[in-house]
Parts: structure tokens; sequence; C-alpha cells
């Protein structure tokens, strides 16, 4: 009797489990955002489960072959990899794929197990459908992030290079020419810096629109970066190539760009094309090619184009060459000075020496400071080549004074840039005060390009230096701008008459007439006058009869070092 009981307790027990098990088991499912299909491939029965009907509502399904009702429910292409998946059957493996459902912008993704029994034959199979639509969507967008620009909805870069070789190879097939054409937008820092980043974006993008006008199956239209933009052109004709698009945009910019904040913006662009298979033959060398021209262009000014051609490359190669030399030279101080004696015209008198850097590269040869200035100052080298001036001349002056007691004016080229770094007066005044020098014998050469951008805060700068006594002298008048008008309320003490200028008076009637007048106005505003470059009698002597105060040039003394000096200075104290 109590074993039956037992087995009671037990069977009831079992039940209880059982029922709480299917309970468990019917949450699950009905809680589930899959659909599932069960398979007992022993019986050959088939179950629809868990959220069945949000995927294929209506759909009856119990029998293995009612499963191809499924296929209609998959977009064309895919259906029959869809059919060949829900047939596979892998031991110990869940397999899957991703399909788009026909008529709906919904992506499933299908998942099957399948389970055999110890003989090793198929016994259960469970299909999941789940929706990974939202998934999708965020690798599409991935996938948009990585070739598209946003902001212009342009290609991007990458994918404009992967474009520009699968063109490249169909050129080669057809004996055909590409031109690549790289477009910078002129000042377009200032615009963002002016009107804010917003407007900037609103810019490029405007832009954007304007050269997304050209692209067809034979011209790739991008967005590089910024204000970067670059177009290919598979087999340029008469009618569309870069020339006619880059005069064509040039015009529509003529019209300022209307703003969604009501104001307006002009703009401009410059252009630097290279062709397929003329100038390089890979799609970076290309890209390269074409942005290197570009620059030559903005040297030009605004709204210019340049066609790629070999000294241009060569230029450049070596400018990047010299570069990389210079911060060698820039690491280890590989400079040196000369000083170019200037002399009083009147008295005959030594009137100071311009401080003149020289560098002699490793392989021995003298690279110009024309040459090398320049690229300094564009990858920011000449700060530490400028404080290495400063130092170095006043070094070498309070030598010479020293030794020999001279009351002569050193004068130190200042670039620009240089100019420009926020405590540039106090860093001049307290080298000038460490070397305990007369502020009043340091003159610093500048010019007319200091005063182009930020007028005042560069005006501001002058008269702080000229107040502790330094002077001041404006370099290369007469190849700028070169007004007399301006020259007016200026903080300087020199005017350096440029060489060009000395050169035509020998030549040319109307420069001397000028050159009189600048002499004359110079002097009553009150600042002397200094010629450079004098190379000649000639020279000399028509600027003595001008009355200029002094002179610079090869004719009376050429720029030497520091012993050079010296023995001038020994000579002259005789
Ligand atoms: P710059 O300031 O106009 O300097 C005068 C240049 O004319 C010097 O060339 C000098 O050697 C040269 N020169 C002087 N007299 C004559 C002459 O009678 N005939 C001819 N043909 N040339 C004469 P350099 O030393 O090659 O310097 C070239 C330019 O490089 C300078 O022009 C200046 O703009 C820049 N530079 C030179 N040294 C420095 C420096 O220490 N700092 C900075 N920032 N620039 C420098
Ligand atoms: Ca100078
Ligand atoms: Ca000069």
């Amino acid at each position: 009797m109590d074993e039956l009981r037992y087995q009671v307790d037990l069977l009831n027990a079992m039940n209880s489990r059982l029922q709480a098990d299917e309970r468990m088991y019917r949450l699950v499912c009905s809680t589930s955002l899959s659909a599932i299909l069960y398979i007992d491939c022993k019986k050959g029965s088939v179950r629809t489960l868990a959220n069945w009907e949000s995927f294929f509502p209506g759909v009856e399904i119990t029998t293995p072959n009612d499963i191809s009702k499924l296929y209609s429910y998959i977009e064309e292409p895919s259906v029959l990899s869809f059919r060949d998946l829900l047939h596979t059957n892998k031991p110990d493996e869940t397999i899957s794929g991703t399909y788009r459902m026909a008529d709906e912008n919904r992506y499933i993704e299908v998942e099957i197990q399948s389970l055999f029994d110890q003989m090793g034959s198929l016994s259960d199979k469970i299909i999941r459908f789940k929706d990974v639509t939202k998934e999708h969507a965020q690798n599409d967008e991935l996938t948009y992030m990585a070739y598209y620009d946003s902001n212009t909805g342009l290609i991007n870069r990458n994918y404009f290079v992967s474009k520009l070789s699968n063109l490249i190879k169909r050129a080669e097939e057809d004996n055909s020419v590409i031109s690549v054409m790289f477009l910078d937008l002129d000042g377009f820092h200032k615009i963002n810096d002016g009107m804010g980043i917003v407007v900037g974006d609103e810019i490029i993008q405007v832009f954007g629109q304007m050269i997304k006008r050209y692209e067809n199956d034979n011209v790739i239209v991008s967005h590089f970066n910024n204000d970067t933009y670059c177009i290919a052109i598979y087999n340029p004709g008469a009618a569309l190539n870069a020339n006619s698009i880059f005069y064509e945009l040039r015009e529509a910019v003529r019209n300022p760009i209307k703003l969604t904040n009501g104001s307006e913006a002009l703009i401009s662009f410059c252009a630097g094309v290279a062709d397929y298979p003329e100038s390089a033959q890979g799609p970076l060398e290309l890209i390269n090619c074409a942005e290197i021209v570009m620059f030559k262009a903005k040297e030009k000014g605004r709204g210019q184009i340049q066609y790629f051609d070999a000294p241009i490359l060569k230029d450049f190669l070596s400018n990047v060459t010299i570069e990389n030399k210079l911060k060698d030279a820039v690491f280890n101080e590989n400079f040196t000075m000369n000083f170019q004696p200037q002399f009083f015209v009147e008295s005959n008198r030594l009137r100071g020496v311009e401080a003149l850097i020289r560098w002699k590269d490793k392989n021995g040869e003298m690279i110009s400071p024309s040459v090398f200035i320049p690229i300094a100052e564009k990858n920011g080298a000449i700060i530490p080549i400028g404080n290495f001036v400063i130092k170095e001349s006043i070094r070498n002056y309070v030598q010479w004074k020293k030794k020999y007691d001279t009351d002569m004016i050193l004068s130190i080229n200042i670039s620009a840039v240089q100019f420009r770094t926020e405590n540039f007066a106090q860093s001049v005044l307290d080298v000038i005060s460490s070397y305990d020098v007369n502020p009043e014998d340091i003159e610093l050469e500048i010019t007319e390009s200091f005063l182009i951008e930020d007028f005042s805060d560069v005006i501001v700068k002058l008269e702080i230096l000229r107040e502790y006594g330094v002077r001041i002298s404006l370099d290369d008048f007469g190849t700028g701008f070169s007004s007399l008008s301006y020259l007016k309320g200026l903080p300087i003490d020199t005017l350096k008459i440029d060489k060009e200028f000395v050169d035509s008076i020998c030549i040319d009637e109307n420069s001397r007439i000028i050159l009189d007048t600048i002499i004359y106005m110079t002097k009553k505003l009150g600042f002397e006058t200094i010629a450079e470059g004098v190379e000649n009698k000639e020279q000399y002597d028509y600027l003595k009869s001008v009355n200029c105060d002094c002179i610079q040039g090869f004719y009376l003394a050429v720029p030497t070092d520091s012993e050079g000096i010296e023995r001038l200075l020994a000579d002259r104290s005789l």
C-alpha cells in the first residue's frame, strides 16, 4: 500500500514539475520576439512557435513540405540561398544567414540548429527567425560613413581613390585619358573664423552641390575634407574637360552664395589638374600631382588654375628635400651668420651691418635664405631659426663692441611669422637685456607683408619695441604696394629702398623721378633712407645726388663673416 502511495506521490510531483516546465516554456515562447519552427524529423511533423504571426501571418506549417511556403517571403535574388539554408543540417553548429523580406523594408536573420541521435541520424531541427532591421540600418549607416561625406553627400577620399583606380584600369584598356582636378576654396579659414563653422559647413555643402552637377558615368565628384574637393574626368572631350568645368564653376561663384541665415558669402577657389597617363599612373600619385599644382595656382592668386608640368614637380620635390634637411639643420643649429656693412653716403662712415643667415647643408652646398626661409615660414621652423639669428648676431655684435667700441647699428631681418608669435616683442627685449646691449643699437627689419594682416596688432608690437628704443626698418620698399601715404603713420625709423628700384634708376627716367620723390618724402616724414643692392658707381653717384642717407650693396661691401667685420672695424679704427 505504501509502495502504491509512494508511486502516486511521485507521479504528482512529476506532473507538477512538468506543468511548471510547460508554463515556463509557454512564457518563453510568448515573450520571444523571434519566430520559431520546430521540426520533429523522426515523426515528420512541424510546429510553429513564439512570435510566428508577426513574421509570417496566417502561414500554417505542419509538415516539412509546408516550409516551401516561406520562400515567397524573401526578396527575389536571395530566395535560392534562403532555401538552401533551410535545408542545411550540420551537427554541433549553428548556421545562419540574413535576408531582406520581399515587399517590406525588413531584414531577418535565420538561425538553424540540427540535433542528431546516437546513431547519427537527424532527430530534431530548430529554425529561428529574428528581426535585425535595426542592426542592418546601423550597418548601412556605417557603410555610408565609410564611403560618403555626410555634409556634402559626395563620396569621400577613400571611395574616390577606389573609383579612380577602377577608372584607370578602364582607361588602360581603352587607351584613354583621365583628368584629375583638385579644388580648394580660397581663404576658407577666414570664412570659418569670421562667419563661424556653421556658415563654413553650409558653404562647403553649397559648393559640393555645384560640383555634383557634373557627376555622371564618366565624371567622379568627391569631397576630400574641409574645403578640398576632387573631380576625375574620364576621357575629357571638347565639351567637358577640367578647363571647361573650372571656368563654368568660376563663373557660377561670381554670384554671392545666399546663406540660410540671410547673409551672403562670396567665394572663390583654385584648381590643380594632373592627367593620366601623362602626369602619373597611379590614383594616389595623380591626386598628389593635382594637389601640388593646386598650391602653385594659389601662389598666382585667387580663382586660378594650374596644369601639372614636370618643372613644378621638380621644384616641389626639391622643396621637400630642403624641408627634410632643414629639420636636421634646425636641430643641430647648422647655421652661421654673415653681416653686410652699410655706409653713410655723406661721410662714408660705417652706419651698421645687416645680419644675414647662411646655411651650408651636409654636402657642403650653400642653400640661399631666399629659398629656405619661405619653406621655414611654412613649416614653423622659422621660429627656432629666427631665435638663433637674434641671439647669434647680438652675441657677435657684443664682441665687436667690446673690442672696437663701435657705435654701429645691428640690423636683424624678422619674418612675419616670427613677429606674429605672442611674446615676440618681450623675447627680443629679453635677449637684448641679457647681452646688456643698448636697444637703440638694434634695428629690426620688417617688410610690408607684416602690415597686410592684423595691422593694429602689428603697430602695437612695433610701438612697444620702439618705446624701449629698438629701431624699426621697413625692408624691400618698392616691391609691394609701396604707397607713400601709408608710410605717414607708421612707427618706423628707416626705409630700405629695394634693389629692384635701385636697378631701374640707371635704365629708366620715370624710376629716377619716383625714387627722387620717395627719398624727398621719406626724409620729410623723418625717416632715414638706405638704398640696397647698390652694385656700381653710377647707381652710387645718383643716390648720392638725391641725398639718400645710406648705401648697402656689393659696390661697397659684400656680406662677410664675423672676422670680416672685425677686420673692417680694425681698419676703420686705425
Ligand atoms: P634682404 O633682407 O633683402 O637681404 C638683402 C639680400 O641682398 C641679401 O641676400 C644680400 O646678400 C643681397 N645683396 C646685398 N647687396 C647686394 C648687391 O649689391 N647685389 C645683389 N645681387 N645682392 C645683394 P641673402 O643673404 O641671400 O638674403 C636673401 C633674403 O633672405 C633676404 O633679403 C631676407 O629676406 C632673407 N634673409 C636673409 N637672412 C635672413 C634672416 O636672418 N632672417 C630672415 N627672416 N630672413 C633672412
Ligand atoms: Ca633685409
Ligand atoms: Ca631687402
